[in-house]
């Protein structure tokens, strides 16, 4: 490729080291750069090409005139009272999209956005209500990691040291419906070469795309996550109208063909707590016995309310009958605590105004 051929700017960070090597060559830089570019952006976490000291002076100028690598932008940084830290991020383009960083005592949990909105429209999801704008690029997944990282300038030597430590894809949008960014971004998120969390750490919520959960078992094999959140088919089609296409049966089996490819891991079920509607006993009574015979924790999350969402949180009773019902059945059964419901930031509050912009108002 001439110089003329090379596009005006290279974007580098989200792609595999192959892709690396490709686009490195095209600056007439030799392959061997691909490793210590993905070091300089991934393990140390520097994205000023002028710090990448083991780069010759030509190849970084190079890089500054046809390259660009940098994480999205913080548009605003909430915390919350309970250590709980939301970001609103920017992308290249202006869309936005919010990442959340829940710390605990053993842990810390960035919980990430795999689209701009979501197609879905779960009736107790305030995501919902934002419609789909675009999907996230691997690269703007993984810059939210990046980018909270900076954030909590936790980008030490030794790994072990870092404070980040757990990835949730449950922010927001749907990534079994975003699955090819998704994919490429965590496989470079579980790369020992590259951000390198542990598969175990990262976790994949769905609302039950049945096929991709196939594809994600063969591909990742991260932790599953299946947003259930009904035992009947009736309840589960107004909750989650992907359930209209996917029924509880098929998502069951895909769980259960999901454990026997990862037979270490638990199938996390998550189950929003709504007010007469899901909460009652025989509904727990009914869902131990759907997913028998699946390794399997159930996720009770307490509803966290949104103005004109129509439904109510179960009472801590309820929540802890249905808990117990769970647990006789020998499932651990524990009930999430609402993290950063002060700054928006708890499960199903996300959402930023960015909108699918109207055909007429790009013309
Ligand atoms: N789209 C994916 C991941 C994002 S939602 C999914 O649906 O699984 C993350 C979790 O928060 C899901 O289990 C979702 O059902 C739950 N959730 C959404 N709105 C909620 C609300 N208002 N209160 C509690 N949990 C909610
Ligand atoms: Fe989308 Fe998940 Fe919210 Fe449903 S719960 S609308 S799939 S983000």
């Amino acid at each position: 490729m001439t110089l003329q051929e090379i596009p005006p700017s290279l974007a580098l960070l989200g792609m595999s080291r192959a892709e690396m090597k490709g686009a490195l060559a095209s600056l007439d830089m030799k392959p061997f750069r691909a490793e210590q570019m993905w070091q300089w952006l991934y393990q140390k976490g520097t994205s000023d090409v002028m710090a990448m000291s083991n780069l010759s002076k030509s190849d970084r100028e190079q890089l500054v005139r046809h390259a660009h690598m940098q994480r999205p932008t913080v548009v605003r940084e909430q915390r919350s009272l309970d250590g709980t830290v939301k970001w609103l991020f920017a992308f290249e383009d202006g869309n936005k999209a919010e990442t959340v960083f829940i710390p605990e005592t053993d842990r810390g949990t960035l919980c990430i956005s795999s689209q701009v909105g979501c197609t879905l429209t779960c009736t107790f999801c305030h995501t919902g209500t934002q419609k789909l704008v675009r999907n996230l690029t691997a690269a703007e997944i993984v810059g939210q990691i990046m980018a909270a990282k900076d954030a909590l300038d936790d980008w030490p030597e030794d790994p072990t040291t870092r404070c980040l430590t757990n990835i949730v894809l449950m922010g927001m949008g749907e990534p079994l419906f975003n699955y090819e960014h998704v994919r490429h971004a965590m496989l470079i998120a579980m790369d020992v070469k590259g951000l390198a969390f542990p598969r175990k750490k990262i976790t994949l919520s769905t609302s039950g795309h049945v096929p991709n959960i196939a594809r994600c078992a063969d591909d990742l094999g991260v932790n599953l996550a299946i947003s259930l959140h009904a035992v009947e088919d009736e309840v589960r089609d107004v909750l989650v109208p992907l359930n209209k296409r996917w029924k509880i049966a098929p998502l069951l089996d895909a769980c259960r063909d999901y454990a026997a490819k990862h037979p270490r891991q638990r199938v996390t079920f998550e189950y929003v707590m709504l007010d007469g509607v899901n909460d009652h006993e025989h509904h727990a009574r009914l869902l131990v016995r759907l997913i028998q015979g699946i390794p399997a924790k159930v996720n009770l999350i307490p509803f966290n309310a949104w103005e004109g969402s129509g439904y109510t949180r179960s009472s801590p009773e309820r929540i802890a009958r249905f808990a117990r019902i769970v647990e006789q059945a020998g499932y651990m059964s524990p009930v999430r605590t609402p993290r950063g419901e002060d700054i928006l930031a708890a499960c199903g509050q996300l959402k930023s105004d960015s909108e699918k912009q109207k055909k007429s108002s790009c013309s």
